[in-house]
């Protein structure tokens, strides 16, 4: 009740600034009329009227929303609770600058009532009888109702412990309960993910930030100690802070090991199939080359259009060869880059010079703009090449009926090299952004209308990663979109060169351990 107290008499003293605010600005309004308006009194009410209405809807506005904010979020609270599914808004106390305290307290018990009942649910349904008869079930542990559960399900406590491991998820991980309960899940439970924000990294942020949160992942594995997928499934999460059970974060394993496995497979079948193209289509390219130089003179301008469309073609199959390829030496931890001393901004121009032709085909002008003073560079040439056509070929494909492409690099604060690849086209939507640089991942719009492979940005990112830069996106839906990389300056890796002076091989990690011992 204290926190009620201090709810009411913040409220009060808001309400009692706000209008005695109120009253001084009308007579200050009053008063400064006063002075304009000395012989006309009807002038001088008439335009103090519409000012003093104004100041005090101002000061109502101020003073409703500050009262009505908690009970919106005590609204969001119960209506998300209220779902089974924990569907609604999830609440965001951080939003409340008046009662914070009191609204997070009671959206706490909010969220204990209603696990108690959904936990009386699942014992009714399990007795095969309905929640109104509770009184009749048997007395069944939810641990042992766990056990009867065909998935691997985990629970949490506050300071990441197991509380609970059902009997699937102790076979799942060749545990015994005895061995996981109370021990750490990070040390039970080692994961590797494809996504940047691991389970962990996650966890960490909403123990801090939230009270409840959901999160699915998908492609997560456990590996061997070379790396090598042993079992892949998906991972729903929910974690609900300070839950009464003792639980906080419930994990639910899907697990998809075949299925994952099989598309590896068709990944290399495939790898295998596409490098039996590189020959032929270089043939191909070189009679092109010949046809371009020799019998251009000799053409239409028509046909000479022709042929231009021909070889910037038989560029896009090599781009998309060279995409699944390298894929495929990424998922067997194969890909090894060199990184060597480069010229950047002649990297750049090599690129749009080789990019232009595809760009002018599809009616696009590509305009690259770079800073004075860029540093040498530790690019691996032909995997750097690779990014700069993904992201260029994107933003062709996707820049709509916009013609400009703009390509933008300078050195950033920490002395990075920072690469921008920005179109004014059909943008992405907020929601898909964070799945953008995953595997086969394609946003439902574009899957339709254009063609692709959702390949492209998951290699961009692995390669950079192995660059030892970043890379991300801003965007907004119908304006365009800029994704951003950054490379290292030869000067800040050079320590890394072997005396060989042959360059510094980086291997692609497209998976992030998420245990204690591949953080340090
Ligand atoms: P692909 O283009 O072959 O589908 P990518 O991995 O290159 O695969 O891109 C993944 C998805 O990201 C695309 O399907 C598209 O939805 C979105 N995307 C990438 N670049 C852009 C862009 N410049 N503008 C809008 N959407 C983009």
């Amino acid at each position: 009740m204290d926190n009620l107290k201090r709810y009411s008499q913040t409220l009060f003293a808001i309400t009692a600034v706000t209008l005695i605010g109120t009253m001084a600005l009308c007579l200050t309004a009053w008063a400064l009329l006063s002075k304009f308006f000395v012989d006309d009194q009807f002038l001088k009410i008439a335009a103090w009227v519409p000012i003093g209405t104004a100041i005090v809807i101002g000061a109502v506005n101020i003073i409703v929303r500050t009262a009505v904010k908690p009970l919106s979020v005590i609204s969001d609270t119960i209506v998300h609770a209220g779902h089974s599914s924990r569907g609604g808004v999830a609440p965001n106390t951080n939003s409340i600058r008046v009662g914070r305290q009191l609204i997070s307290s009671l959206a706490m018990q909010v969220y204990d009532l209603a696990s108690i009942s959904e936990q009386s649910t699942v014992i009714a349904s399990e007795g095969g009888t309905s929640t109104a008869q509770n009184t009749t079930l048997p007395v069944v542990s939810s641990n042992e109702v766990l056990d009867h559960v065909n998935l691997p399900l985990i629970g949490v406590d506050a300071d990441q412990k197991i509380t609970v491991m059902n009997r699937s998820a102790c076979s799942y991980f060749s545990v015994t309960a005895e061995q996981s309960i109370g021990q750490k899940f990070f040390d039970v439970c080692k994961l590797a993910f494809q996504t940047d924000e691991t389970f962990e990294s996650w966890l960490d942020k909403q123990q801090e930030t939230t009270l409840t949160a959901t999160r699915q992942w998908e492609r997560v594995r456990i590996t061997d100690e070379n790396g090598k997928a042993l079992k892949q499934f998906d991972l729903a999460v929910s974690y609900s802070k300070g839950n009464q059970t003792g639980t906080e974060t419930m994990l639910a394993l899907y697990d998809r090991t075949e299925t994952y496995a099989h598309d590896d497979q068709e990944t290399g079948f495939v790898a295998m199939a596409v490098h039996e193209l590189r020959t032929p289509l270089t043939v191909m390219k070189g009679y092109i080359e010949v046809f371009e130089d020799e019998a251009a003179p000799l053409l239409s301008p028509e046909l000479n259009g022709f042929v231009q469309k021909l070889r910037a073609s038989a560029e896009q199959l090599t781009a998309f060869i060279g995409n699944i390829l390298n894929v495929a030496r990424i998922e067997e931890n194969q890909l090894v880059l060199t990184l060597k001393e480069n010229d950047w901004p002649q990297i750049l121009q090599t690129a749009v010079a080789d990019l232009e032709l595809r760009a002018n085909v599809a009616g696009k002008h590509i305009n690259l703009q770079i800073a004075p003073d860029i540093p040498k560079v530790a690019v691996d040439r032909i995997s750097i090449h690779e990014v700069i056509n993904n992201l260029v070929d994107n933003a062709i494909k996707y820049s709509g009926n916009t013609d400009r492409i703009d390509i933008f690099t300078s050195v950033n604060q920490d002395g990075m090299i920072e690469t921008s690849v920005q179109d004014h086209g059909i943008g992405i939507p907020t929601a898909v952004m964070p799945d953008l640089f995953q595997k086969f991942y394609r946003s439902h719009k574009s899957s339709v209308q254009i063609g692709g492979t959702g390949l492209g940005l998951y290699l961009c990112k692995a390669l950079i990663t192995a660059h030892g830069g970043n890379i991300w996106v801003r965007s907004k839906e119908n304006e365009g979109s800029i994704f951003t990389f950054t490379i290292q300056a030869f000067d800040q890796v050079k320590h890394e060169q072997a005396d060989s002076k042959d360059g510094i091989m980086r291997g692609a990690h497209g998976w992030i351990k998420n245990h204690s011992l591949n953080r340090q």
